[in-house]
């Protein structure tokens, strides 16, 4: 094919993708907006998840009558001069791309009235193109209507989830938005439901009650360091900490005993932004460590607050994700915040030592340790208050049944057969050695990570929730001739293991998105292999295609023999083994482990 330049509509559309993947990061762009304008009460309306309507009502300060069409343009913004100012950005907003983006693949309303204004304009767009403006009267203030969201891109509609899933996403990017701004004050109503409602009240517990429910809101524990000089826990306004040179860590954790099977509820933000970061999250597992069974994740809100010229926001079109100049600050910070306030605050296991057992014995305090973590895992409940739940409790998100709307999904808690096991080293860069109650073992580090994450993935597939690590730049690949039916048939169950592809003219397709475990492979050979992949077993049939697409995926994501560990990474990895339902095999059905029994090692060595 001859270069040519695109024209503009495939420019935008290609750009939109970016920006908007779905209705919940339309929403998260108009809240945003909302945000930026000082608005203090935004109400959100979804009618199909989002999919048919999406409207967002603030009354923040509006688009004088004559910026009104300038905003939809690309790269307009209000929040940037130049580009020094990217140096210190405090404002949610700054890339001047959302409402273009929004309008092009969407059929776009916006009524907006500013405060020194006395009547308000309407502007309607439909594929980016104004059809219609006119003065309109109008509150001071701003509404957004989308409607019929990617109207114009059939690939992007088709990969939309039901309606409720959708909608579940809504939920949950304005559940977050809630916790991060207390004092503002957020609705959702979805098909003419009101699903969510924070009180705007500015303490932050209000919030956690609406998202978690009372029983669980009110057992969560401060973090941070609420001395003379700060702010009563939870209440933003002009108490906030200033920005600092060093990072402060604030919010809330659950109780050890409130264990969740997933990371999702650990939220993080950054000057109010919602960030996603994978080394903080882990920061929080580490200073939980020893208090939360095995394959448990904890609850966490927690707000970093720090000068804006020490974190670069610019790094992603959806801004989720941020580069700080100092990141094990960061991490420092948050895990010592959390670790502080367990010990502090979270009420102690009690260790009881157990009886001495034959065979290994107690080496270094093993056992004990492994009791405590036994007992962490079952710490009794606070007592109730006594207070009738109903009378109490403000619902917190309704679950799919009564509302319509999906929730935060749960998964049942999984039981392994495998000892807790203590990591001792690593040998030849491929296997690890371990001990446990019984006895040696050695465990291959690959065939041990592809079970964790087939385990996982599997999981994530049945929940429909498998996560997927967008491209920076997307790219474009074209299969091979024989592959290129393989792929437009198989394109929706990729899809549903977090491969998002669309078509791109001819037998290319645009690839944006790729599983979240392969965000270190090299996205167009992973694509490719998981091709070669499907393509080797033709007749099986769709369920095992899709279990054999999981396979692939992840022997291709697992760590690989001949990879030196960290202590740490090792003794994850063991720690994920062990919450695995069939941790001794791998998918293939290979072992991934050998084990010396103490009895066995002591007959070889002729001790007995
Ligand atoms: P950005 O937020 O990056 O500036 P957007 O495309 O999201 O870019 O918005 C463009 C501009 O439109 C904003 O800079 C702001 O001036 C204006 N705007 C958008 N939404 C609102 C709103 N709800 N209230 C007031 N102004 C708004
Ligand atoms: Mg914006």
């Amino acid at each position: 094919m001859a270069i040519m330049i695109l024209p503009p509509d495939v420019v935008g559309k290609i750009a939109a993708g970016e920006v908007v993947e779905r209705p919940a990061s339309t929403a998260k762009e108009l809240i945003e907006n909302s945000l930026d304008a000082g608005a203090t009460d935004i109400r959100v309306e979804i009618r199909e998840g989002g999919r048919r309507l999406l409207r967002v009502i603030d009354n923040g300060c509006g688009i004088p009558h004559a910026e009104v069409e300038l905003a939809v343009a690309r790269h307009a913004t209000s929040k940037l001069r130049t580009a020094d100012d990217l140096q210190h950005i405090t404002t949610l907003g700054f890339r001047g791309e959302a409402l273009n983006s929004i309008a092009a693949v969407s059929q776009m309303t916006i009524l907006t009235r500013s405060a020194s204004e006395e009547t308000g304009a309407q502007v309607r767009l439909e594929g980016g193109q104004i059809v219609a403006r006119e003065s309109h009267g109008a509150p001071p203030g701003t509404i957004i209507t989308v409607e019929n969201l990617f109207f114009n891109m059939p690939a992007r509609l088709a990969f939309l989830r039901q309606p409720q899933t959708e909608g579940g996403h809504i939920a949950e990017m304005i559940a977050r938005y809630a916790q991060a701004f207390p004092e503002r004050r957020f609705s959702l109503l979805a098909d003419g439901r009101l699903v969510f409602q924070s009180t705007g009240s500015g303490a932050l517990t209000d919030v956690l009650v609406k998202v978690h429910g009372l029983d669980v809101a009110r057992e969560m524990i401060p973090v941070g360091v609420f001395g003379e000089n700060r702010p009563p826990v939870g209440v933003f306004g002009e108490n906030r900490p200033p920005a600092s040179l060093t990072p402060t860590v604030w919010g809330y954790i659950g109780l050890p005993s409130q264990h969740r099977a997933n990371r999702n509820h650990i939220t993080f933000f950054l000057n109010r932004r919602w960030i996603q970061d994978r080394t903080l999250t882990y920061a929080v597992l580490e200073a939980y460590h020893t208090f939360l069974p095995v394959g448990r994740y904890p609850l966490a809100t927690l707000l970093i607050e720090l000068e804006p010229s020490l974190v670069d926001v610019n790094v992603h079109p959806t801004k989720a994700e941020v580069r700080f100049r100092d990141p094990r600050a960061v991490y420092r910070a948050v895990q010592k915040a959390v670790h502080q306030a367990l010990i502090e605050q979270a009420p102690l296991p009690s260790v009881t030592l157990p009886a001495p057992t034959p065979g290994w014995g107690q080496p270094d305090g093993w056992e004990e340790r492994r009791q405590a973590l036994l007992n962490a895992g079952q710490a009794p409940q606070q007592p109730e208050l006594g207070l009738p739940r109903s009378a109490l409790a403000p619902a917190p998100l309704p679950t799919p049944d009564e509302q319509g709307v999906a929730p935060w999904p749960a998964e049942p808690p999984t039981a392994s057969d495998l000892p807790m096991l203590r990591v001792i080293g690593q040998a030849g860069a491929t296997y690890i050695i371990a001990e446990g109650p019984d006895g040696l073992y050695l465990i291959d580090q690959h065939a041990a990570h592809e079970r964790i994450l087939y385990e996982k993935m599997t999981a994530e597939m049945q929940r429909h929730a498998v996560p997927s690590q967008a491209l920076l730049e997307p790219i474009t690949f074209t299969p091979l001739g024989h592959h290129a039916g393989l792929l437009a048939e198989y394109a929706a169950v990729l899809n549903d293991l977090g491969f998002i592809l669309e078509p791109f003219g001819g037998h290319t397709y645009l690839v944006r998105s790729v599983p979240a475990i392969m965000h270190r492979a090299d996205p167009h050979q992973a694509t490719q292999e998981v091709l070669e992949g499907l393509a080797q077993e033709e007749d099986l049939v769709n369920d095992a295609r899709e279990a054999r697409l999981v396979r692939i995926i992840c022997k291709r994501a697992a760590i690989k023999g001949g990879q030196t560990l960290s202590l740490i990474e090792m003794r994850e990895l063991i720690r994920q083994l062990e919450a695995c339902q069939s941790p001794r095999t791998c998918p293939h059905g290979r072992p991934t482990m050998i084990a010396l029994s103490a009895v066995q090692l002591e007959k070889f060595f002729a001790r007995r």
